[in-house]
């Protein structure tokens, strides 16, 4: 069985955990680049592969300088979990 995705309630907690620990840069984070993924980064967020026909946004940590990938989806977790704080 693959790994099924996690629900939405459970991805914002995630995320607010992984903010406030550093592994998710806060919303001064600039977007480097966005497009198909390479199938092989994994997201910060939820910890799945992005697949090449996903879209993957690749940020760039200012706490660290470590480029960090999302998922689409994912980066709107986080963004909306930015805006929370
Ligand atoms: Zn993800």
């Amino acid at each position: 069985m693959s790994s099924p995705r996690p629900p939405g309630d459970q991805l914002r907690s995630l995320a607010s955990q992984r903010l406030s620990d550093g592994r998710l840069p806060s919303s001064a984070a600039e977007t480097r680049a966005s497009g198909y993924g390479s199938g092989k980064s994994i997201c910060a967020l939820c910890d799945g592969r992005i697949m090449s026909d996903e879209v993957e946004y690749r940020l760039v940590n200012p706490q660290d300088d470590r480029e960090v990938a999302l998922h689409l989806g994912c980066r709107f977790v986080w963004l909306s979990e930015c805006a929370e704080l």
